[in-house]
């Protein structure tokens, strides 16, 4: 029996989720569901988007489903649920996923991973400023970039022993260049794997041009947003991006996406990143077996192309991809 913390949040959350739930029911594995409310509601009566309370009750539990929440840009001292909750469960790892699926349109042989640092860069929430001048503070910590990178060197060693620094520690010579420099002395520890080190425009170019190339990109929070958000549009959209955010004892596992304001309550928000999402949990939970099955069963879904949500060009709702997908997965 594993317990698992779900946490839907807002918009399409509330519609990826519970459909990965029957997903997760389906196998017969036997899991414990236990609700965990954060977001803008809980933010309206606790003052914080995040209270404690909520941070020990996830932590209860074996893992957690994230699915998204709405951070309004202007509600004055609100701060992200995820960004608060990643920092708070001091899961430092989020690990982007961007692989190609048999699916028309999508660039094929891409099979890559952004492992970007989740607790710190420019998402610290360091900031100040006023009407004329304001002003983010970019943290980098060496204690930090050393898990980071020994995360990002071990997956590395799993995969195909390749490595992409990406920084601009060119311009920005004191934090990127300690990201930097603390990434090449880990590398150190890895002889086996090769190293490249690029800024991250040409990073960001080079996805573009030549996606295959890479294997395991480390890279600082913002940085790691964007990349993981180019490289989930070469392999179909935000609809098939999963991730998962690891720690030293604790994972939380969520769709790359946000809740999709524009089209949440209308039943068509694609489940597969949270499927998807369920598979990276899977295996972290050691279910390997029913992770292998549920990426099966999508693959064959997206290939069949019978059964898939607008995003991707079709016009199944968010319950038929769930039924088609457990039906396969059962087969
Ligand atoms: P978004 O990811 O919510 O949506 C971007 C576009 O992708 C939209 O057109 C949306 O319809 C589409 N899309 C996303 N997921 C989809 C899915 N599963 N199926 C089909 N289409 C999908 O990004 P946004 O619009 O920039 O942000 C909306 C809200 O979500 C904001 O408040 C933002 O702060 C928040 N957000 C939250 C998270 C998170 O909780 N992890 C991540 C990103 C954004």
């Amino acid at each position: 029996m594993h317990k698992i913390a779900l946490v839907p949040g807002d918009g399409i959350g509330r519609e990826v989720i519970p459909a990965a739930m029957r997903v997760l029911e389906s196998t017969g594995i036997g899991f414990e569901f236990n609700p965990v409310e954060v977001g803008f509601d809980v933010f309206k009566t606790h003052g914080t988007s995040v209270p404690d309370e909520a941070v020990e009750a996830i932590l209860e539990n074996d893992a957690c489903l994230f699915g998204a929440t709405t951070t309004p840009v202007d509600v004055k001292n609100y701060r992200s649920a995820i960004v608060t909750l990643r920092r708070a469960l001091n899961v430092y790892a989020n690990v982007r996923p961007a692989k190609s699926y048999p699916f028309p349109g999508v660039r094929e042989s891409i099979d890559l991973v952004v492992v970007r640092e989740n607790t710190e860069g420019l998402y610290s929430g360091i900031e100040y400023g006023n009407n004329d001048s304001a002003f983010t503070v970019w943290v980098i910590k060496r204690k930090a970039t050393e898990k980071i990178a020994r995360y990002a060197f071990e997956l590395a060693m799993k995969r195909k022993r390749h490595v992409t620094i990406a920084t601009k520690a060119n311009i920005m010579r004191k934090t990127c260049g300690l990201f930097r420099e603390v990434c090449l002395e880990v590398a150190e520890e890895y002889p086996e794997v090769e190293v490249n080190q690029l800024f991250i425009d040409v990073a960001a170019m080079n996805m573009v041009m030549k996606p295959q190339a890479y294997d395991v990109i480390v890279t600082a929070n913002l940085f790691g947003d964007i990349l993981s958000d180019l490289s989930a549009g070469l392999v179909g959209g935000l609809g098939l991006a999963p991730s998962s955010n690891i720690g030293d004892n604790f994972g939380l596992f969520e769709p790359v996406h946000g809740s999709a304001p524009d089209i949440a309550g209308k039943g068509i928000a694609n489940p597969i990143a949270a499927f998807l999402s369920t598979k990276l949990m899977l295996d972290y939970l050691g279910e390997n077996n029913w992770a292998e099955r549920l990426e099966e069963a999508i693959i064959d879904v997206l290939s069949d192309g019978q059964v898939l949500t607008p995003d991707l060009g079709g016009s199944a709702s968010t319950s038929d991809v769930t039924d088609t997908v457990i039906k396969t997965m059962k087969l």
